[in-house]
């Protein structure tokens, strides 16, 4: 018996989803897993076929599900359905943090401190059917969903089989989908496979506040995130010219990467935002009259169909800028200085730039390779630290072994990398988007606007294909963690690549604590729209250039 098919039934599925408070990182995360798969267990599907469900560990003790439905044996046509089970933290719902993940008690709550409520949260209240709490939209809504397409194929209404996998952590560094590619290889092997699509269902985002659309999206925005490690000379505060301060280094490279223009891509409708700093500071622990000797500041990159060289070769020219100009101000300054102190030289200032890649080169001919790898294994088995400060921590010390080249800039990378994928311009894609499109009108009168790129960074950026020729080797050689407790797994990528889309609920306010689905659509319509979209997947026609 189907029991996740209704508007009332989804409704209820999604409470007791949203009722594991699966935070990144937290047990719950952990329990969520162990949910999905026991709510799994009880179906009859799973009872007789007990293999095709799946809990896989990851490294790091945190699970994965896959549950497979096949429509016949030798069935190979298969349709990835994939979401995650993890939500972010809910420090900004205040006083109603502890209502956070009960949906409809949020709900009626906010309903009764209405006039409390910012203005476009009363408009909803007013003008439609919306479930608040954390992981109602972004995205437990998609996985029940998914679920409820899951049971339709246990139902046998699918010409081919579906893959649901649903994984942890995409919120914080997408472990679950890069371990779990491997699984999925495994998988289409042991059962011979073929994998048309993966289909995501995170949510529909506004572009703007008050956006009526709704988009199905054909692909998901890229993203790196370049570290910039800058080695000074440290200095008594009273001989402020005997060194090079940092901090000074690093304020004129914020002034030429922070909303930097040149980053911004245009495509259709879809506009990157320029780069932001997420963290800057020195590294120096304690306060003293010293000034510090190295700082480092991250930004969030995001790209289109930019290839990593192109956006490396801008990271580059920025610092180079920067480094020209903290040159000159420190002339500048010094030459102001000597009008007052007769005997002071002007010391030369000469600010290098340099990839990781160049300080590990200039390490290994100072120190010999055994050398740097043994202390490079050192740090990895001593970690405490997460992706990033250990990423820093790793280039400081090669930093520190080639102190003779200071001051210098070095450019670097840090896990999370999102590729940029799209299939807007593959037929098949292209076919399905118009056939959805057309019965979205005709059956429920809505238009469904299709968007090249999800601009919330997603999970299918390890699955899609790539929205460029892009050689990854400027990352992967500059990413100072690559094989050294991280692998980006580039070759299974390789492999497995395959068409993907975005078909998912509408909602508002991701991340926030107003974070709402909009119900109507999302468990009324969306049903009837995702099991065409799934129909449409199998079916021969579709994958023939023009039908
Ligand atoms: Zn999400």
């Amino acid at each position: 018996m189907k029991q996740w098919q209704t508007k009332d039934e989804l409704t209820d599925l999604l409470c007791s989803l949203v009722q594991y408070q699966s935070i990144t990182g937290s047990e719950a995360e952990i329990a969520m897993a162990e949910n999905i798969h026991s709510l799994l267990a009880q179906k009859n599907y799973f009872k007789t076929n007990p293999r095709h469900l799946r809990l896989h560990p990851l490294d790091d003790g945190r699970r994965l599900i896959t549950a497979l439905v096949k429509s016949a044996p030798d069935k190979k046509e298969t349709v990835i359905l994939l979401s995650h089970f993890d939500v972010v933290g809910v420090e900004d719902y205040g006083s109603l943090k502890n209502l956070a993940f009960q949906p409809k008690e949020l709900t009626k709550e906010i309903n009764y401190r209405n006039d409390q409520m910012p203005v476009s949260v009363q408009y909803d209240l007013k003008n439609g059917d919306w479930l608040f709490g954390r992981g109602t939209m972004d995205m437990k809504a998609g996985l029940a969903l998914q679920l409820s397409m899951l049971e339709k194929a246990m139902d046998d209404q699918f010409d081919g089989n579906i893959l649901l996998l649903s994984v942890p952590d995409e919120e914080v560094n997408s472990k679950g989908m890069l371990e779990a590619l491997p699984v999925l290889e495994q998988i289409k092997k042991e059962e011979g496979l073929h994998f048309n699509a993966c289909l995501n269902s995170e949510p529909s985002f506004s572009k703007y506040p008050g956006d009526p659309n709704y988009y199905i999206y054909t692909g998901s925005i890229g993203k790196i995130l370049p570290g910039f490690y800058c080695y000074g000379k440290e200095s008594h505060v009273g001989e402020p010219f005997s060194g090079i301060n940092p901090n000074l280094m690093i304020s004129f490279l914020s002034q030429e990467i922070e909303l930097n223009e040149s980053f911004i891509e245009k495509i259709e409708d879809e506009v990157t935002p320029p780069p932001v700093s997420l963290m800057q500071r020195d590294l120096k622990e304690e306060y003293s009259v010293q000034t510090p000797q190295a700082a480092v500041a991250m930004y969030n990159v995001l790209y289109l169909k930019q290839t990593v060289k192109e956006l490396n070769d801008k990271l580059l020219k920025g610092a180079e800028e920067a480094a020209k100009k903290a040159d000159a101000y420190i002339q500048k300054k010094a030459a102001s200085f000597q009008k007052n102190v007769s005997d002071f030289s002007i010391p030369v200032s000469n600010v290098k730039v340099m990839m990781f890649e160049e300080l590990y080169a200039e390490a290994v001919k100072q120190y010999g390779e055994e050398e740097i790898k043994r202390r490079q294994n050192l740090l990895v088995s001593q970690r405490d630290k997460g992706d990033r400060d250990f990423s820093t921590l790793l280039v400081q010390d090669l930093a520190s072994l080639c102190n003779d080249m200071a001051p210098m800039i070095v450019l670097f990378y840090s896990p999370p990398f999102y590729p940029a994928v799209s299939s807007s311009k593959d037929p098949y894609i292209r076919n399905i988007i118009t056939h959805i499109q057309d019965d979205a009108k005709t059956t429920h009168d809505i238009s469904l606007t299709d968007a090249s790129f999800f601009t919330g960074l997603s999970d299918l950026s390890f699955i899609g294909t790539p929205s460029s020729e892009n050689k990854l080797e400027k990352l992967t050689n500059n990413l100072p963690l690559q094989n050294n407790g991280f692998v980006f797994p580039e070759d299974v990528m390789e492999q497995l690549k395959m068409p993907v889309l975005n078909v998912g609920p509408l909602g508002k306010d991701p991340h926030q604590w107003t974070e709402r689905l909009e119900l109507t659509y999302s468990f009324e319509y969306l049903p009837g729209i995702l099991t065409e979209s799934i129909h449409k997947l199998f079916n021969k026609k579709m994958q023939k250039e023009k039908v």
